[in-house]
């Protein structure tokens, strides 16, 4: 088994390679929830969403994010009512928080839901949740503290960032599987994924990252940051919110108590030695994912440099 850590996007550009290289069904991925948030009475799990999209090959690729084709017919109508539509969510993506809203009803957790989501759309791969509590990402600015998709989606990343705070971190639980799938896989891949609000908020969640140094598989990182910037995404503001300098090294830096292995794109060759004298092992890629050959590529050398054997 494979265990890989993820955010949105990013990740599910890596992934989609990733599943072109192992078999969908041996392959774990522990996911974000700390983008979470109810709006209209649904709970919207963003990153679970584009994760589960991705591989069951319905996303919207252009945006990375949605389903692919969809229309946004109920938001229309809800503005008529007078309801404020700042996140976009088009009618047939409403239909999957409407199922997983009722299926939280019902009494299920947000991990068995995420189960019946991925059976109904034919997803092999197990996704799990990071926790079953709530957790939620808010983010301090100087227009005071407001929740990551307010930051993000409503005021678009504009506020100067002063601080990140992990509301309910200190109870949240590790999801059933979540610490299993660390310590019995044979790698675990942390995928390209904004270090702070996606890898961050699962490497807060109590036990995950003692289970990370403990786990005997290899630890591979994808940066990230590229050229020294983000791809996508607002990573480059809530590290310099936090006092971290802008650069695939401050990643690696970040994760240097459990990483055994990271990629490093050649944009960033100059940052090698920095990064191998924290004792993790450098190894150059191209780690821009525009085409599926990318995807598959860089899914590759990670399987190679990782599990030489395989
Ligand atoms: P999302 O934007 O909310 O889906 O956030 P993610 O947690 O997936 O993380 C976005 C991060 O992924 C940013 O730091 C991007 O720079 C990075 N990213 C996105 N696409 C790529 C890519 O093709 N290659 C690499 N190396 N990083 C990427």
């Amino acid at each position: 088994m494979i265990t890989a850590l993820a955010g949105g996007v990013g990740a599910a550009k890596f992934l989609l390679g990733l599943v072109r290289v192992i078999p969908e069904e041996e392959l774990t991925v522990i996911v974000n929830t700390g983008d979470d948030i109810e709006l209209y009475g649904l709970h919207i799990s963003p990153d679970l969403d584009i994760i589960t999209y991705t591989l069951a090959g319905i996303v919207d690729e252009e945006k990375g994010w949605g389903v692919k084709g969809d229309t946004f017919h109920c938001l229309e109508m809800l503005r008529k009512y007078g309801y404020e539509i700042w996140f976009n969510l088009g009618d047939r993506d409403l239909a999957t928080h409407i199922h997983r809203t009722l299926l939280l009803k019902r009494g299920l957790k947000l991990s068995q839901a995420t189960k019946e989501i991925c059976k109904s759309l034919g997803v092999k791969a197990n996704i799990i949740p990071m926790t079953d509590d709530k957790f939620e990402t808010w983010i301090e600015t100087d227009a005071g503290l407001m929740h990551f998709q307010e930051y993000l989606v409503k005021r678009g990343a504009k506020d100067k960032v002063l601080g990140v705070k992990y509301l309910g971190a200190e109870t949240a639980k590790p999801a059933d599987g979540v610490i299993e799938a660390i310590l019995n896989s044979e790698l675990v891949i942390i995928c390209p994924s904004n270090p702070i609000v996606s890898i961050g908020t699962i490497l807060s969640v109590k036990g995950v990252r003692e289970a990370l140094r403990a786990t005997k598989a290899p630890k591979v990182a994808i940066s990230p940051i590229v050229a020294g910037m983000p791809i996508k995404g607002p990573a480059d503001k809530l590290m310099k919110g936090l006092g971290l300098e802008v650069s695939a090294y401050s990643v690696a830096y970040l994760f240097r108590d459990f990483l055994n292995i990271f990629i490093l794109d050649y944009m960033d060759r100059n940052e090698k030695e920095e990064i191998e004298n924290l004792g993790i092992k450098v190894i150059l890629a191209n780690t821009i994912m525009k085409t599926l050959e990318d995807k598959i590529g860089l899914a590759r050398l990670v399987i190679e440099e990782a599990l030489p054997r395989k």
